[in-house]
C-alpha cells in the first residue's frame, strides 16, 4: 500500500517541516501566563521509519515557559509522534490498516517491514478498535469527516477518507494533521461519561 513512502527520507522530512510549523504557531502564542517559550525538546528514539530516518527525529519539539514560578511545559501537536508511542504515528496507522480489509497483510511480513513484533502490532489493532473510538478527540473529530467513518473499520477507514488524491505524501500530511490534536498531553484520554 504505502510502505514505500513510509521508508523514504523525503516523506519524513516533509512531516518534520509540518511539525516545525505547528511548533512555530505554538511558540508565537507563548505561555498562558504571558511568558516566553524556550526550546526544551524531548529526546526520542522512534522506531518503524526505516534506515533513512532523519536525525531531526531524535527530538520531539517542545517548549518551556521562561518565567520563574511558572516554567510550564508546552508541547505542540505533532504529525510525527503519536503521544508516547515509540513507533512513528504513520507506522501505527499504516500497519494496523494493513491488517484490515478483505486481504489483510500477514503479521510476519509487516513485522519484517516495520521492525515491530507480533505483540506490538496486536496492541496497535486494539488501540484503534477499542481505545481510539472512546477518546474525546474522536467523538468530536469524527463529525468533521464525510462520509462518516465507521469505528469497525478503523484505522483503514481513516486512510480511505484521506488518501484520495494523486499525492499520497500530501494526503498523509492531511491525515496526520487531522489526528495531531490527540498527540498533545491528555489527547488520548478516554472521555468519562457523566
Ligand atoms: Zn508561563
Amino acid at each position: 500500500m504505502h510502505q514505500e513512502l513510509l521508508r523514504s527520507a523525503s516523506f519524513w522530512r516533509f512531516l518534520f517541516d509540518m511539525d516545525k510549523d505547528l511548533a512555530q504557531i505554538c511558540r508565537q502564542e507563548g505561555c498562558s501566563c504571558g511568558g516566553h517559550l524556550h526550546c526544551a525538546h524531548y529526546p526520542r528514539n522512534p522506531r518503524g521509519g526505516g534506515d533513512d530516518l532523519p536525525e531531526t527525529y531524535s527530538r520531539r519539539l517542545s517548549f518551556c515557559c521562561d518565567r520563574d514560578g511558572c516554567r510550564k511545559r508546552v508541547t505542540p501537536p505533532s504529525v510525527r509522534f503519536l503521544g508516547r508511542k515509540v513507533y512513528l504515528g504513520a507506522v501505527v496507522i499504516l500497519v494496523a490498516a494493513m491488517r484490515q480489509g478483505p486481504t489483510p497483510h500477514r503479521v510476519r511480513e509487516l513485522s519484517k517491514l516495520f521492525d515491530a513484533d507480533r505483540r506490538t502490532i496486536a496492541r496497535w489493532q486494539t488501540f484503534w478498535r477499542e481505545h481510539f473510538p472512546q477518546t474525546a478527540f474522536w467523538k468530536v473529530a469524527r463529525g468533521r469527516l464525510v462520509p462518516t467513518v465507521e469505528v469497525i473499520t478503523l484505522p483503514l477507514a481513516l486512510l480511505e477518507a484521506f488518501l484520495r488524491s494523486h499525492d499520497p505524501q500530501e494526503d498523509w500530511g492531511q491525515l496526520l494533521f487531522f489526528l495531531s490534536p490527540m498527540t498533545i498531553a491528555g489527547g488520548l484520554e478516554i472521555e468519562v461519561r457523566r
